[in-house]
Parts: C-alpha cells; sequence; structure tokens
C-alpha cells in the first residue's frame, strides 16, 4: 500500500512533502518522489520531479542538490507492483507533453489495453510500470479540450481495477485534483487557513487543515487553496458537510474503568 500526499497553499511545499512522506512510511514502500509545481509567470506552472529508488533518505539527498521551490506539489511513496523500484518506475510520473503529472495508488488492470491506445496516439511510456498510462490518459483528455477535472473524470471512467490517484496540471497551476475508483486505499481531503491539503491517511494532514473530506470510491475532488469541490464520476456535484478532528482524544470512560469488575458468569 503505498502512500500519497498533497498540497496547495503559500508555504514551499518541498519541506512538507517531505515530512508527510516521512508519516507515511509505515504503509511500506520501495521507492519515493515528490513534483513540486512553480507559476512561471503566464498562468502556467513549471513541473520540477524528484525521485529516488529505495528509502526517504534517498530522496532527501536528491531533493537537497536540486531544490525544487513552489507552493503546490504532490508527493508518493511506490510499492511496486508493475516493474521493479527503479527510479524511471517511481512516481510521480509525467504525461508525455509535460503537461499532467499523477500519482497512484492501486493497479490498472487493463494498462496494456491503455498503454497500446495511447502509444498508438504517440505517447511515449517511460516506465514499466501500469501506472503511467494515468498522466498520459489525462493528458489526452485534456488535449480534447477539457479541464483537468473533467479529464480525471474521463480517465476514471476508463481505468479497470482500484486506483487512488491525484493531479495536477501544468495549465491549471495551484489546484490539485484528487479521484478514486473501487478500494484502493483512502484519500482524504483537509481545508481551511488558507490551504488545500490530500493525503492517504488523516494523520499525516491534521495538523494543517480545519475541515476534512473522505473521498468517496467513485468520487473526484478539486483543490484549491480555497476549499474542495467534490463531484461524481459523471461531473454531478455532490455535496455533504466536512468532518472535524477532535482537538484533543476522547476521555476514558471513567464509569467503564473503576469500581468492581463484573463477576464471571
Ligand atoms: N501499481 C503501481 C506501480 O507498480 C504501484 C502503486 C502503489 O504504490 O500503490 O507502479
Amino acid at each position: 500500500m503505498c502512500g500519497i500526499l498533497g498540497y496547495t497553499g503559500s508555504r514551499p511545499a518541498t519541506p512538507l512533502l517531505l515530512a508527510g512522506l516521512a508519516r507515511l512510511e509505515y504503509r511500506g514502500y520501495d521507492s519515493a518522489g515528490i513534483c513540486v509545481a512553480s507559476s512561471n509567470g503566464n498562468g502556467r506552472a513549471d513541473f520540477e520531479i524528484v525521485r529516488a529508488a529505495g528509502k526517504l533518505p534517498a530522496l532527501v539527498e536528491r531533493v537537497r542538490a536540486e531544490r525544487p521551490s513552489g507552493s503546490t506539489g504532490i508527493g508518493h511513496t511506490r510499492w511496486a507492483t508493475h516493474g521493479p523500484a527503479t527510479v524511471a518506475n517511481a512516481q510521480p510520473l509525467l504525461g508525455g507533453g509535460r503537461q499532467v503529472v499523477a500519482v497512484q495508488n492501486g493497479i490498472v488492470e487493463n494498462h496494456a489495453e491503455l498503454r497500446a491506445e495511447l502509444s498508438g496516439r504517440g505517447y511515449h511510456f517511460s516506465s514499466d510500470t501500469d501506472a503511467e498510462c494515468i498522466p498520459h490518459l489525462i493528458e489526452f483528455y485534456m488535449s480534447e479540450g477539457m479541464d483537468l477535472a473533467g479529464a480525471v473524470r474521463a480517465a476514471a471512467r476508463r481505468l479497470r481495477g482500484a486506483n487512488a490517484v491525484v493531479a495536477m496540471a501544468a495549465g491549471e497551476p495551484d489546484r490539485l485534483v484528487a479521484m478514486r475508483v473501487g478500494h484502493a486505499g483512502g484519500l482524504v481531503i483537509g481545508t481551511g487557513n488558507g490551504e488545500g491539503l490530500v493525503a492517504s491517511d488523516l494523520a499525516t494532514i491534521s495538523p494543517h487543515a480545519r475541515d476534512f473530506y473522505y473521498l468517496g470510491a467513485g468520487e473526484v475532488a478539486e483543490i484549491t487553496a480555497g476549499g474542495v469541490t467534490l463531484t461524481g464520476l459523471d461531473g454531478s456535484i455532490i455535496s455533504r458537510p466536512p468532518s472535524q478532528v477532535p482537538e484533543a482524544p476522547a476521555r476514558p470512560r471513567a464509569d467503564l474503568l473503576s469500581g468492581t469488575p463484573p463477576p464471571v458468569p
């Protein structure tokens, strides 16, 4: 089970992503990576991707050398299912035109069929993974005129198997789009304080947000620093109140912990 993390706000994304990936380590992984998006001033973002095979210290070393900067980004710890634990197979993975970058948890069961279709459309694959068809597919639908959220929904409808994905597009800076099809581990979104976050578990993002939304199977979330919009795979708006996290753990039930134990029958 891999770990997924995303951040958009005004703080530097790189340290937040590295700290978050460290909190996700318990899930197990064999390689890791981050992608940070920095605005290039033309309403577009440049992606800086840093990936490493092995554990987080290897990634941190590369990050120190490359110093990706920007205040929107995604991170991933990969548990390889298709292709060995190499840098080329580590995530985040780019679409062929560098317009889309994505992280994925799960298995794309129809990856061979999608790879053949996308290769036929001119998309060049640079990894052995099942996951790489996802950024290519999203990029293809964006090239057909869809926005990032619409393209993620269209891609999600094509995937077989259980998958959780977070994607960014160069043409839509400061925005993350998350989706879930099937049950490939959870995704939870956090908002508040002018920041938007998404992660595989609540503990990773709970210190940074106020309102939380658990993404259900068949749901898509558009996440910005200003909040989140949830839709179904058909684009219909889903409205539900956020969950709040209690500030302190619930008190133990004194009535259950004191007194004489009940007689053994
Ligand atoms: N199926 C992905 C791969 O082999 C792994 C995704 C995950 O870590 O859950 O690249």
